[in-house]
């Protein structure tokens, strides 16, 4: 998937556990949700984020590949564990902002591996990165951003 596709669909996900959890720093909670909705592209020098930190992607690109051990869903589980104690409502921001983009690469053809190394199956969709379907997704998810606003600001 597209970074920008990432981004808005961590920024639905950030509006819907903001009612769901009652989160009380709600600003906060929303960059985190975002920030960790592209983090785990970092394994990939020519993503957006691995552009902008390349000496850390080409280090991770270079020891893990791309979607290998930064799209399982250990590093989330990890970081969510240590967050958790530190602060609540930061643990549940980077699980869910770091599971919306697994769930979106699981939806691309190419898939991911979430249990890997430990275990190889792969699990993907049908969708294309950068096709008509990924631009039809990212427009659905828009307008759900839009309804998802109405809905609560309303
Ligand atoms: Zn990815």
């Amino acid at each position: 998937m597209m970074y920008y596709t990432h981004l808005a669909f961590g920024f639905l996900i950030a509006l819907l556990s903001i009612e769901f959890f009652d989160i009380k720093n709600k600003l906060i909670f929303i960059l985190v949700v975002v920030m960790f909705s592209i983090f785990p592209d970092i394994d990939e020098k020519k993503s957006k984020i691995g552009k902008k930190y390349r000496w850390a992607s080409t280090i991770i690109n270079y020891i893990f590949g791309h979607r290998g051990f930064f799209h399982s869903i250990y590093i989330p589980l990890a970081l969510y564990f240590i967050f958790y104690y530190i602060n609540n409502e930061i643990g549940v921001a980077i699980l869910a902002g770091y599971f919306s983009h697994l769930f979106m690469d699981a939806l691309t053809k190419n898939g991911i591996r979430p249990l890997y190394p430990i275990i190889n199956k792969k699990i993907n969709g049908f969708i294309k990165t950068n096709s008509i379907l990924e631009k039809i997704l990212f427009l659905i998810i828009f307008l759900s951003i839009l309804y998802s606003l109405l809905l609560i600001y309303l």
